[in-house]
């Protein structure tokens, strides 16, 4: 290629928007340009190593330069990179993966209709569920019950679902059958509110935002089981439960968005069921779904409903118009399949049942720092929240902060994503105690420079 790596820096900066871009320096962007990846580390073009605490983007699971992916993503290529998945066509790998799904989803989530990211999946689980309202007589049934601090994807609906502020400003939404419910995180070290009244209160705000749209009008709720994006946002216990209940009672389909807790993050192929014991009807999976190897995405539907959409077809008009040119794609499909089969094989939900914990309770202790607000976590996502003493929230000074706190990460070799005033930490699912050791040594290290630089009046 004889390129110097000046020049890809400069070509990025000259030519490519990213995305989430900061545009305060769109044109002079520093990239880190990431060549080359190995278990949980990260090498960069300058050879440089670092420890992925991102899981690349929530999503590397089964760790890099895993050789059965690698093989069936090039085989599949090799064999058939591409056909159209529309209407009655259908490829080997997505169908026998479709089989595989069924298998591991909970309840009778035995549908699958692929897609091709997270976005994708939450929209067309939306789409189904008034479409599915509108099949069966009751086409005013389209509104979407959401929450704030919500991730759902950027694309139009699915960032419409969203509901970080923050994320919202120059945009145009939908807002007129889109609703945000109160953000449901509950921590009980920082809160002054037990969780059981936070519970009532939550379940109050529901049952009323239901009583105003009115339940004849709302097609479905979605949910991520823990908000992930949000920052590690958790509900308090029996949450999940009652939201299911109360969409059940008033006919709401329950969408759960398991893009992140999916995959095993969370000790189990789906937290729907058993970690929060709930079967949603309709459950959208992503991201470690191919652990990362390729883009696929996809929404499993319950039998009754798919049953429902086919007695009640439209004889003039039959077609559920919705799907992607890449959906299910036959390469990324082959991913998915290898990949389910290193995590059986390996047991990577039992292990991270086993290393979670740890992982949990070893960041825990970083609340010691007096820099830092909270740590958050479940298994393998958690957040370290900063806070200049006294100072609360995602202020600007709580941001640099934090933004120090990840810089002098990266500095010592480790990758964690900067997200407001927080330290987002999603690692491969096989990385090691000893592993988690060293990212937590890191992180401590990198809250004392930081506290260090904010005494010494280097912040804000
Ligand atoms: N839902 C959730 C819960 C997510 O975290 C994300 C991505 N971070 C998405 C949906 C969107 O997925 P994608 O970026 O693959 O479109």
């Amino acid at each position: 290629m004889g390129e110097s790596m000046n020049d890809l820096e400069a070509l990025d900066a000259r030519h490519v928007v990213h995305p989430w871009a900061d545009l305060s320096v769109l044109g002079k962007q520093q990239p880190l340009v990431v060549s080359r990846a190995h278990g949980v580390e990260i090498v960069d073009s300058h050879g440089r190593s670092y420890l992925d605490a991102i899981g690349g983007m929530w999503c590397v699971t089964v760790g890099y330069g895993r050789q059965e992916i690698i093989d069936a993503v090039r085989d599949q290529a090799a064999r058939m990179p591409y056909f159209t998945p529309f209407g009655d066509v259908a490829n080997e790998p997505a169908v026998r993966l479709a089989g595989l799904l069924a298998g591991l989803a909970p309840g009778d989530l035995n549908r699958v209709h692929f897609t091709t990211g997270g976005s994708t999946a939450v929209e067309s689980a939306v789409r189904t569920a008034q479409f599915y309202w509108a099949s069966v007589g009751r086409p005013d049934k389209f509104h979407v019950l959401s929450r704030v601090d919500a991730y759902h994807g950027s694309t139009y609906l699915a960032a419409s679902l969203s509901g970080k502020a923050a994320d919202r400003t120059r945009f145009h939404y939908e807002s007129g059958w889109v609703h945000h419910l109160d953000s449901p995180g509950h921590d009980p070290d920082t809160s002054d509110v037990p969780a059981d009244r936070r519970l009532d209160e939550l379940l109050d705000g529901m049952t009323a935002a239901i009583d105003e749209i009115g339940p004849e009008n709302i097609a479905c709720f979605v949910a991520e089981p823990i908000l992930a994006s949000g920052g590690v946002l958790i509900p308090p216990p029996g949450y999940h439960a009652a939201t299911r209940e109360l969409c059940r009672r008033h006919d709401i389909l329950y969408v759960s968005d398991e893009t992140v807790t999916g995959f095993g993050r969370l000790g189990h192929f789906f937290a729907s069921e058993p970690h929060f014991g709930i079967v949603p009807d309709l459950l959208v999976t992503a991201k470690g779904l191919t652990s990362g190897y390729q883009p696929l995405g996809a929404v499993l539907i319950a039998d009754p409903i798919a049953e429902t959409l086919a007695e009640t077809a439209d004889p003039a008009k039959p077609v559920f118009s919705n799907g992607f040119t890449y959906s299910g794609h036959p390469v990324a499909c082959a991913a998915a399949i290898a990949n389910i089969e290193v995590m059986r094989r390996e047991d990577i939900c039992g292990h991270v049942r086993d290393v979670g914990p740890y992982f949990v309770e070893r960041l825990r202790a970083l609340r010691s720092s007096p820099i830092v607000y909270a740590v958050r976590g479940d298994h393998l996502m958690a957040c370290v929240e900063c806070q200049v003493p006294g100072e609360t929230g995602p202020t600007p000074r709580n941001m640099a902060l934090a933004g120090r706190v990840d810089a002098y990460c990266e500095r010592a070799g480790l990758l964690v994503r900067p997200y407001e005033n927080l330290c987002i930490m999603s690692p491969p699912l096989v990385v090691t105690r000893a592993e988690i050791d060293r990212m937590v040594d890191i992180v401590a290290g990198a809250l004392a420079a930081a506290q260090a630089d904010l005494d010494a009046g280097r912040i804000g």
